[in-house]
């Protein structure tokens, strides 16, 4: 586990929410992804060495619509940058910690993720993130 790549927020709306926090962090979205494995339109802003990840969904079932639902807006998930995230996974099941899929998947920014289930991490939901490498 190396250092946190980025901090998760769901937000109602990305139209909303990006001049917001162009705003807020003096700096422009950088990108804009829809993530279809897990139903989200996400937008990424850099903010010295830091990134914040807006998330707003895509469909209405989907886990960051039920997260609004439940809690309303706000911090989704904290990710921490890893070098091998099977080797990653593999260590923190051995440990116990549940992981949410078996396989790492295709995230947002030209990453594989994982996620961690949050009643393990004292309710907070833990994604892991390697960068793919070669594109
Ligand atoms: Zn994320």
């Amino acid at each position: 586990m190396k250092h946190i790549e980025h901090i998760g927020i769901a937000v109602r709306s990305l139209e909303e929410s990006i001049p917001l926090y162009e705003k807020l962090l003096n700096t422009p979205c950088y990108k804009i992804e829809t993530v279809e494995s897990e139903g989200v339109r996400t937008a990424f802003f850099q903010n010295g060495n830091n990134k914040i990840e807006l998330l707003e969904s895509t469909d209405p079932q989907g886990p960051v619509a039920a997260f609004i639902e439940k809690k309303g807006e706000g911090i989704h998930h904290i990710a921490y940058a890893v070098t091998d995230i099977h080797a990653e996974m593999e260590r923190l099941r051995s440990l116990g910690f549940q992981l949410l899929n078996e396989t790492p998947k295709e995230g947002a920014d030209n990453k594989l993720v994982c996620f961690l289930h949050p009643k393990n991490t004292n309710g907070v939901l833990i994604e892991l993130c390697q960068e793919k490498s070669g594109i």
